[in-house]
This record gives structure tokens, C-alpha cells and sequence, in this order.
């Protein structure tokens, strides 16, 4: 039986551990940590809507049930020419068949960010914006600043989506508690237009509701840098807050921009349309990690990862195979998916290739995006069956 050895276990690397077994491989997977992370849903746990336990799926559950063996040991080298993985215990991996990288992405760094909290980070901080909203809470006012930076090299490593979010669900959460009044709701962004990758309609809706929740823009100026009680910005002027949530845009992964693979300008994994990495047989990178071909308004996410995860399954048991013909592409399948919710409610966004479009969708969308978390979870641990294509 030919081994695979997968780095990462998130979207792309769980995705591709279930998919490989099912096409009959051995399979490995490294993780840093005990658990996969479901980001989309995490946006509840500032609120204290969703405990950080419930955004998690044990690593452990989902090897059991679909047979993979796992390590926990943080992978802490790679080297793409000997194929081989240093793992943080010491540990060697190597001898693989085929490699799937999927360690996701790194951060960009800025000037003052331990000033900030990222809802995109470290599930950690997640729990520290819940602790730290409390306090205002209880103070009952505050100034909360939210926003996105942005990455000139790639604009598909841009995220936006999960700040949009968590500001409308902050501001239900304090107008649920009658104090919305007492606080100063401020989103903030260096490019003149954020969300334009969403389409043009998007746009006028997230403004529209920008406006209609009374939470301020501050919007087309860079960044200079972060202090503890604000931003400031290149025109040296500065936003007051006494919270900061701030996602930083994505970067390649420390680990693959010293592996000796090719990447792009943000230091992404290049590959081809079939996520085999350019000039390296058997090894293969999706998710986050991977430089995404495509349109121009493309952009990493979860929905993506999982369809580069199952080509990858497919064109590895082609390879093993010695077929050259019938290999799958995951560039015809990029969308733009997302339920953005509010807390009360939510907009269905979607943009392809041939249209781009919002729909709100009062109270049904805010539970709809819970059934998915619920569906999510026990469909991966094999509980209930999964719909095709989710
Ligand atoms: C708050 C938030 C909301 C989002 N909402 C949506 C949404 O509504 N819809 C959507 O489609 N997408 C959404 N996304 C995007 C989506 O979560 C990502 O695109 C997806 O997580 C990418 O999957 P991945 O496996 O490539 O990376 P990740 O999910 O980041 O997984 C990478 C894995 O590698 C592991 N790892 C990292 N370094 C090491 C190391 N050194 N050694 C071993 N393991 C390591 C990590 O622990 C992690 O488990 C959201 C993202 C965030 C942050």
C-alpha cells in the first residue's frame, strides 16, 4: 500500500486524509494540534454565543473513523528536495510515497499588533476577545475598533468576511443587552473599497448596514501602526479604542517559505491546476497554503480547501496508478461562499465566475449557519451522512 504523508490538519488536510482513505492509501497526518478548528463558526465565541470546545472536532474521534494514523508533534522543518519532515520532538518523517502540504498560512506582521486580538488567529484569541469585550461589558462603554489589513502580493490571502461579521454580532450582542448606545462601533480598512471582492452589490449592503447599525467607517488611509488604546494611521491621524480586532492578511506558511518549494510573491506554494507543486512529482499542496490560480476576485477558504483536498485524492490514485488522463482541477470550481452572519440574522454572498450576488436572510440565516456548524461537525465524525459537495 503507498503511503502519504499529510502536514496539517484543518480544511485541506483533513479533507485530504478522509479522501485518500477512501481511495485505499496509508495515510499519516502531522498536526500542531489535537484538534481541527472550524474557523467559520468560531466568529460566535467573542459573543460567548459558542464555547471554543464546540468550534473543535477531536483529531483523535476523526483518525479512529476514518483510519488514518496521527501525530501531534508540530512540524518545525521541511525540506522539499529529500522530502523529509522534522518534526518539534525530534522525530523524522520520511520515505513517503507522496506528501500533502496543508499547514494553511501564516500572518503578516505589523508595527504594535500585540495590541490587537485576531479573530483569524490562534483559537486562543478568540477566547481573549470574549474576556476582553466582557470587561467593557461590565463597564458598560467602550470603543471598539475591527478591521482587515491587506497583502498588495496576493489579494486572494485577504480576509475580510469574518470582521464583518463579528462587528454585527457584537453590535446585536450589546443592543440584546440595551447598551449599544454606550458604545462607539468603528470598522476600519486601508483600502478604499473592502469586500469588493464579495461583488459590487455586497458592498452597497454591508454600507447599508453599516449604516443603519450606526458603526462608524474608517476606510482608504494605510496603517501605521498599532498603540494600546488605538490605530494610527499614515495621515498620523488615530481611531481611540480601547479594543482592537484586526486580521492581518495571510502569508506563506513559515515552514514551506524555507522548504526549497516554488512559491509566489507572498510566498505562497505554486502548483498547477491539479495542486501537484511545480517541479516536484508526488508532492502536492491545498488550502490556504497554496498559491491560488484564477480569477481576480478569488480568495482562500474553507469550501475551496476541501475541493483542492479531494481532487488531490483522486490525482494521487491516478498517479499511483500510472494514469496521466482524467486528472481534476479545482480552478472551474473557485467561489466566493459565505454566510455572513449578524447574530440575529444573516446575507447569503456568493460570487462565481458568471454572477455575483447577496440575499438577506432575516433570523433563518443566523440558524441556518448554526445547522451548518451542528451539520459540519457530525457529518466529519461520520455520524450523518454528508450531502454531496459539503
Ligand atoms: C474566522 C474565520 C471565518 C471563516 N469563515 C469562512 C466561511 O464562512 N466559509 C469558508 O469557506 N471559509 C471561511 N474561512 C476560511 C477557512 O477557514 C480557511 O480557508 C480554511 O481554514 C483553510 O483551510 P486549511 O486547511 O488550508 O488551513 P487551516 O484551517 O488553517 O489548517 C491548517 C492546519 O495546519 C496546522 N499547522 C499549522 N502549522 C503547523 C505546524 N508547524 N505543524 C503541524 N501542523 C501545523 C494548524 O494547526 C491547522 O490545523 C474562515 C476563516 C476564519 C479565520
Amino acid at each position: 500500500m503507498k503511503r502519504v504523508l499529510i502536514l496539517g490538519g484543518g480544511f485541506a488536510g483533513v479533507e485530504s486524509a478522509i479522501y485518500l482513505k477512501k481511495n485505499k492509501f496509508d495515510v499519516t497526518l502531522v498536526s500542531d494540534r489535537d484538534f481541527f478548528y472550524i474557523y467559520p463558526t468560531s466568529i460566535w465565541i467573542p459573543t460567548g454565543a459558542l464555547e471554543s470546545e464546540d468550534a473543535r472536532i477531536s483529531l483523535d474521534e476523526l483518525s479512529r473513523k476514518h483510519r488514518f494514523e496521527l501525530i501531534v508533534d508540530p512540524v518545525v522543518d521541511f525540506d522539499a528536495s529529500t522530502k523529509k519532515t522534522t518534526l518539534e520532538s525530534g522525530k523524522i518523517l520520511e520515505g513517503f510515497d507522496y506528501l500533502v502540504i496543508a499547514l494553511g498560512q501564516s500572518k503578516l506582521g505589523h508595527d504594535g499588533i500585540e495590541h490587537t486580538l485576531s479573530i483569524c488567529g490562534k483559537p486562543k484569541q478568540a477566547t481573549d476577545l470574549y474576556d476582553r469585550l466582557d470587561l467593557l461589558v461590565q463597564r458598560k462603554s467602550g470603543r471598539i475598533a475591527m478591521g482587515f489589513g491587506g497583502n498588495a502580493n496576493d489579494k486572494s490571502a485577504v480576509r475580510g468576511g469574518p470582521a464583518f461579521e463579528l462587528m454585527f454580532n457584537v453590535d446585536t450582542y450589546l443592543r440584546k443587552k440595551k447598551m449599544r448606545e454606550h458604545f462607539e462601533l468603528t470598522f476600519f480598512a486601508p483600502m478604499a473599497e473592502p469586500g469588493k471582492k464579495m461583488g459590487p452589490e455586497a458592498l452597497k449592503v454591508i454600507d447599508k448596514m453599516f449604516k443603519s447599525k450606526n458603526i462608524k467607517r474608517r476606510v482608504g488611509t494605510k496603517i501605521l501602526r498599532f498603540e494600546k488604546d488605538g490605530v494610527v494611521f499614515t495621515d498620523q491621524t488615530k481611531l481611540e479604542a480601547d479594543l482592537i480586532m484586526y486580521i492581518p492578511a495571510g502569508t506563506g506558511h513559515h515552514i514551506t517559505t524555507k522548504a526549497g518549494l516554488p512559491l509566489n510573491e507572498a510566498g505562497f506554494v505554486k502548483t498547477n491546476r491539479f495542486c501537484e507543486v511545480e517541479g516536484f512529482e508526488s508532492i502536492y499542496a491545498v488550502g490556504d497554503n497554496a498559491a491560488l490560480m484564477g480569477p481576480k476576485w478569488k480568495a482562500k477558504q474553507g469550501h475551496v480547501a476541501e475541493v483542492m483536498a479531494r481532487n488531490v485524492a483522486h490525482n494521487i490514485a491516478l498517479h499511483a496508478k500510472g494514469i496521466q488522463e482524467g486528472k481534476k482541477s479545482y480552478v472551474e470550481h473557485l467561489s466566493i461562499l459565505c454566510v455572513m452572519d449578524t447574530g440575529d440574522g444573516a446575507a447569503f454572498v456568493q460570487r462565481d465566475e458568471r454572477a455575483s450576488k447577496i440575499i438577506p436572510m432575516p433570523i433563518f440565516g443566523h440558524w441556518m449557519k448554526k445547522g451548518w456548524g451542528w451539520y459540519f461537525k457530525n457529518s466529519k465524525l461520520g455520524k450523518i451522512p454528508r450531502i454531496p459537495g459539503m
